[in-house]
């Protein structure tokens, strides 16, 4: 095959791994981890063999070790978000077992170290940045809305009639936008989708690691000299962990979790498959989630897929099965 064609089938679609580091007190764990190419190439080792098959090799657009700090991954995702001010829509998100770090790389571990901010935060950060810069050209309008999957169901995190409210979502549901002028709004809006997202966690222990979060940032831009109108969307989302239940363990609503989570990541797998194969039908109504982030994916939509990886030898199972999913749609 010709090479442009193999740029092109391959389109906007980029997929970087992240390794998330030992924590504190696990200094005596064993890694998968063999080594980390310049070029995005990994080998992870199999524990329980030896020899030459022992050892497999993924490719990555790039791959971040466990020392990489939030501010290079973001260095390296800047690119992609700043595209949503020109016009583009732009979907990012992070795939991975519960624990490998997904809601380190897309929140943060702590919103009050800007230090620590996650990829969502320095991406409303930059944003208002430029928007700023290019005042006397266009007049930029940001709106956010962010919103929980979990068993199928679309519940909106923002719902407060606070005074943000400001008009109804063309994209889906009735979920609201509210409007931001300011990286504090924006803290402000999350920390009210944090605590709404606990609310429900109470209920159903640790239910973050089985709903979808998805963050929506519209963008809307007007040439103040043309009159020309821009609009650009960007979803980042957190991914409910991607792990195996053991099936004959889960019952009730465990096992009904699992299997809604299985289903709409599936869902998503199938979906960038078939976008990166140019197919002429996606299969977006296949579930809630892929319904809500269809704008932003296919056509000129760019996705960028953080696949997290626990190191750990123990989860040796769960990083192939991690891989595997990000081999078939890169
Ligand atoms: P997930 O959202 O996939 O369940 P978390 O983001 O909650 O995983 O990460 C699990 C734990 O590992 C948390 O304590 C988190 O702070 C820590 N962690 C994850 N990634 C990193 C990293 N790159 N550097 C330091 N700590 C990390
Ligand atoms: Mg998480």
């Amino acid at each position: 095959r010709l090479y442009n064609e193999v740029q092109d089938l391959k389109g906007n679609i980029r997929v970087y791994c992240r390794i998330r580091p030992f924590l504190p007190g696990q200094s005596k764990k064993r890694t998968t981890v063999e080594y980390i190419g310049e070029n995005g190439e990994l080998v992870i080792s199999n524990p329980s063999k030896q020899g030459k098959d022992s050892h497999r090799l993924f490719k990555f657009d790039k791959v971040f070790g466990p020392a990489a700090t939030q501010e290079e991954v973001f260095l390296d995702t800047q690119p992609l978000i700043r595209s949503v001010l020109d016009g583009y829509n732009v979907c990012i998100f992070a795939y991975g077992q519960t624990g490998s770090g997904k809601t380190y790389t897309m929140s943060g571990p702590n919103i009050t170290s800007q230090e620590d901010w996650g990829v969502n935060y320095r991406a409303l950060h930059d944003l208002f940045q430029i928007s700023q810069h290019r005042k006397n050209s266009i007049s930029y309008e940001v709106g956010v809305q962010m919103v929980e999957i979990y068993n199928e169901q679309v519940r909106d995190l923002l719902s407060s009639d606070g005074p943000h409210k400001r008009y109804p979502s063309c994209l889906f549901f009735s979920i609201f936008m509210h409007a931001v002028t300011s990286t504090a709004d924006v803290l402000e809006l999350m920390n009210t989708g944090l605590m709404n997202r606990a609310v429900g966690a109470t209920v159903l222990n640790e239910r973050s690691s089985r709903s979808h979060s998805v963050l929506t940032v519209h963008v809307y831009g007007m040439d103040l000299e043309t009159g020309a109108v821009l609009r650009g969307n960007l979803h980042l989302v957190d991914l409910a962990g991607s792990e195996r239940v053991d099936r004959s363990e889960a019952i009730g609503e465990r096992l009904r979790e699992a299997q809604h989570i299985n289903k709409s990541l599936s869902a998503l797998g199938d979906v960038i498959f078939s976008l990166a194969q140019k197919s002429q039908h996606v299969p977006f109504r296949n579930s809630k989630l892929t319904q809500v982030l269809q704008s932003s994916l296919g056509g000129q939509a760019k996705t960028l897929m953080f696949v997290q990886l626990n190191p750990d030898v123990d989860s040796y199972s769960e990083t192939i099965s991690t891989l595997k999913f990000a081999e078939r749609v890169s």
